[in-house]
Parts: C-alpha cells; sequence; structure tokens
C-alpha cells in the first residue's frame, strides 16, 4: 500500500534498517522506518489519507520527518538524506541525498538494509555493504571506516554492544578496535541514551556479554568505574579473594536465566558494588569485606543518578535487594531459627521471594558439594518462610492492635509512648512471643504498661 502511494507520486521508497533486519533473523520488530527519495513528510500524509479513518499522523517538520499510526502499526517515514558531522557534536548537518546517501550514514552493515517498496521492484533488496552475509555470519561491522563512524557519532559504540549482546553477535575485531580507540568520544554522549542502551543490554538473555564488551573497550572506566573497580584479585599470604567482576558476571546471568525482572537483574549487577570500598586483609582471617552490603546499598543513589536510572521505587527496590543479600546466608550459617526468619520475611516483605532469587543466583562456588549444601540449606529457609508465613502472616505486616486503640485504652495523647508500645508488639510478634492475633498483642500491651506503671 505505502508502494502504491509513492507511485502516485512518482517517490522511489524503501523500508530500511532494523524492520529489515529483524526480518532476516525472524525477530520480533514493531517499529518500519521508510525512507524515501524526496519528501517523507509527503509520502506520509498520503499514505495516512489512504488509511481512512483513526489514523493518527505527526508531522516533524524541522527533522523531515513523520509518524503514521493505526492501531498496532507505526511506520516513520523519512526523506533520504546525507549527513556530515562536526568534532563536538553528534548532531550532524543533514542535506537531502540518495537512498546511498543514507544508508552510508547508517551504523552497521546490518542495518544499513533496504528493500524496495515500489511496483516495479518490489521486493528488491539493495544491500551495498553485505549486510546480508553479516547476518549469516552474526558479525557487527561499520559500513565505512570505523574510526569515522565510531568518533562522528560514539552513541554507536554503545549500540555495536548493545547489538551483540542482544542478537548474539560479534564485533568484527576492527570494529572493535576502533571502539577502544575512540572511547574517549563517548563523554559527549547524553547519559540518557547510554542508559537506554544499557537497559536493553540488561534485558537481553545473556547481559554479561554485554558488560564484558563494554569493559574490554575501555568504556566500562569511563562510563560506571564502580563496577571496573571489582576487577582483579589481591593475593597475601597466598591467599587471593574471588575476582568480584567476574563472580558478578555469573551472578547476573543466573539471574536472567530465571527472571526478565530487570531490577533484579540490576540488583544482580550491583549487589557486590561495596566490595572494593570495604575490603580489608585480617591476620588470621584473611579478605573481608565487611558490610558490604550496607556499604553497597548506600552507593546507588549516587550511581542511579549519574547514570540516569530513575530515582523511584525501582531504585528503593534495587536498594533493599543489596542490602538484604547477606541475611539468607547468615541465617544459614547459624541455626535457622524462627525468629530470624520471621524478620526477613518483614523486612523483605513482598520482595523476599526475589531476593531469594538473588540469593540462590550469588552461589557461584566451582566446588559442587558446597553449591549443594547452600542450596539445600536454602530449601530449608524457604520451607520454614512458608511455614512461618502461613502461621503469622508477616509478609504484609499489619500490627494488629493499632495506635488510636492504644491511646483510647490507655487514655493517651499521640506521644513516643505510644510508638513504642507499637514497636514492642512487633518485636514481640517477630520473635514469637505472642501470635499475630489482636487479642494476645492487647494483653501483651497491657502486660508491659503495666511493667511501665501505667
Ligand atoms: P531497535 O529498534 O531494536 O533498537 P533499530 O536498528 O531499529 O533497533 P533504531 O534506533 O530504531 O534501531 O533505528 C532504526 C535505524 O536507524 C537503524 O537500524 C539504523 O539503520 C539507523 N540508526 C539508528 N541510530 C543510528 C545511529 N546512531 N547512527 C547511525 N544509524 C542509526
Ligand atoms: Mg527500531
Amino acid at each position: 500500500m505505502i508502494g502504491e502511494r509513492a507511485d502516485a507520486l512518482s517517490l522511489e521508497c524503501y523500508v530500511i534498517g532494523g524492520w529489515v533486519r529483524d526480518l532476516l533473523l525472524e525477530r520480533q520488530s514493531k517499529d518500519i522506518d521508510v525512507v524515501v527519495v524526496g519528501s517523507g513528510i509527503k509520502l506520509a500524509e498520503a499514505f495516512a489519507q489512504s488509511l481512512g479513518k483513526g489514523t493518527h499522523l505527526s508531522v516533524f517538520r524541522s527533522f523531515g520527518t513523520a509518524q503514521v499510526k493505526k492501531g498496532t502499526i507505526e511506520v516513520e517515514f523519512v526523506g533520504a538524506r546525507k549527513e556530515s558531522y562536526h568534532r563536538e557534536s553528534r548532531n550532524p548537518i543533514v542535506e537531502d541525498g540518495t537512498l546511498e546517501d543514507d544508508q552510508n550514514r547508517r551504523d552497521f552493515t546490518i542495518n544499513a538494509l533496504a528493500i524496495c517498496l515500489n511496483k516495479e521492484r518490489y521486493g528488491e533488496m539493495l544491500d551495498p555493504f553485505g549486510g546480508v552475509e553479516d547476518l549469516h555470519a552474526r558479525i557487527i561491522r561499520t559500513p565505512l571506516d570505523p574510526d569515522i563512524t565510531f568518533s562522528d557519532d560514539p552513541l554507536r559504540m554503545m549500540r555495536a554492544i548493545r547489538f551483540a549482546t542482544q542478537l548474539n553477535f560479534n564485533i568484527l575485531p576492527e570494529t572493535f578496535d576502533a571502539i577502544s580507540r575512540n572511547r574517549e568520544r563517548i563523554r559527549i554522549i547524553a547519559k540518557e541514551r547510554i542508559a537506554d542502551e544499557l537497559q536493553k543490554i540488561m534485558r537481553s538473555e545473556r547481559p554479561s556479554r554485554g558488560w564484558q564488551l563494554l569493559d574490554r573497550s575501555g568504556l566500562l572506566d569511563i562510563i560506571f568505574p564502580e563496577l571496573s573497580a571489582l576487577k582483579g584479585v589481591d593475593t597475601r599470604e597466598g591467599k587471593g579473594h574471588k575476582d568480584v567482576f567476574l563472580h558478578t558476571m555469573k551472578v547476573l546471568d543466573n539471574v536472567a536465566a530465571e527472571s526478565d525482572n530487570v531490577w533484579l537483574r540490576w540488583a544482580a549487577l550491583l549487589h557486590d558494588i561495596g566490595k572494593p570500598r570495604t575490603k580489608q586483609w585480617e591476620e588470621g582471617t584473611g579478605w573481608t569485606f565487611k558490610n558490604h552490603n550496607y556499604i553497597g546499598a548506600k552507593m546507588l543513589p549516587s550511581i542511579f543518578k549519574r547514570l540516569k536510572l530513575p530515582l523511584n521505587e525501582h531504585l528503593d527496590y534495587v536498594r533493599k535487594l543489596v542490602d538484604l543479600h547477606m541475611r539468607p546466608i547468615h541465617l544459614v550459617e547459624d541455626t535457622v531459627t524462627d525468629s530470624a526468619v520471621r524478620r526477613l520475611l518483614f523486612e523483605a516483605g513482598d520482595d523476599i521471594d526475589d531476593l531469594m532469587t538473588l540469593c540462590n543466583a550469588d552461589i557461584t562456588s566451582r566446588n559442587e558439594q558446597k553449591v549443594k549444601r547452600y542450596q539445600d540449606n536454602y530449601s530449608l529457609v524457604r520451607q520454614k518462610m512458608v511455614e512461618l508465613e502461613e502461621r503469622d502472616r508477616i509478609r504484609n505486616f499489619q500490627p494488629p492492635v493499632m495506635g488510636d486503640e492504644i491511646m483510647q485504652v490507655f487514655s493517651l495523647p499521640p506521644c513516643s509512648l505510644v510508638g513504642e508500645l507499637k514497636s514492642a508488639v512487633k518485636d514481640a510478634i517477630l520473635d514469637g512471643i505472642i501470635p499475630n492475633e489482636h487479642d494476645a498483642a492487647l494483653a501483651y500491651v497491657k502486660k508491659i504498661a503495666a511493667e511501665k506503671g501505667l
């Protein structure tokens, strides 16, 4: 239909880029890009009209682009263009151009494929850089000199690594070397754009690939030095510790295999972020990372802010998981008491299952017996959690006696004593002194109030 409209206007047009790539890869793809030799806006207008009622057309005159939406269809029209860049910015000077000019400005050979939509040449593939071959060989390669491609628009370095991760492709060595050489240029890119690419890496099947490529290219040092700081092993008196970066990569992939929750994946990536700052050598003990969970959790707001990740409930969630990630292990190292399990349930609330997924993923020892022992212990903890939750309903703890009732019974005004009595009840329930029930709780409040001489 687009082709017919274009023929009527005597405009050459092609579907190009991601949609063609995904078609050949048999991947789902929702946005369609159409490039028009001439005015993209004119064709968009004609196409929108032919679709009739319920069609939404948005025109962006200053960019020479237009978008047509109807139901789930979304087509972006753009005039073929030629771009030239200045060193200081990733915003190019844009002129009208040919299809070939337009393909030259594309980032990778696999993203430069175009299929003609005009009737006479319908379905003809235009592949000037061997993109189809690269798709089959699973290679990411720039169409032109990679140093120019990356220096012109350094976001493409992030895109290369993101596509390699998302599609499980390899970056051609010459292309990859150019990323390393141009890495400092990443500094001119808006943090939001980098964050978008990082999120796409995190949503991939094996996100560690992206982080490893970022590390090897030297980009990681620039965009996320705290993660880079996890690398390496110190040895003293013949004792080394785990390479925390490599361990983190395993934990991340383990979690990704279990869950699509991107924030749980971030928690996995960040769970040991406090280790470098807390690392100490202790005579007789060896390497220690005391309170690394707590210090790690404290580092997160500034990391999220700098990376332009959202400073909302997602941050709170990641912070909570990082903070609590050592609790289940401490729990199984001692004897598993009901009281400790109740306290963990209380603090984790509805995120308890995610926390246990993270903790299971955190067991990365090569010693199979050790792995089995930990996993068995965790099953024990989970079983206890289920039992206690059934009995005491701690996960979404609501105090069985409210402040209002306490004030009424003891004729108290709102004061700190009311809070103290409430928290005494909470502790008594978590410690298993009383059941999580109204009458028992009220009796308990009366008892301690009497002790306080009320
Ligand atoms: P996805 O939609 O899965 O992120 P995509 O390849 O469709 O992948 P888009 O950002 O939608 O990526 O861009 C559409 C097309 O525009 C790309 O296939 C590519 O040809 C071109 N493109 C996008 N960003 C750039 C860029 N920074 N430099 C050069 N070409 C680009
Ligand atoms: Mg796209």
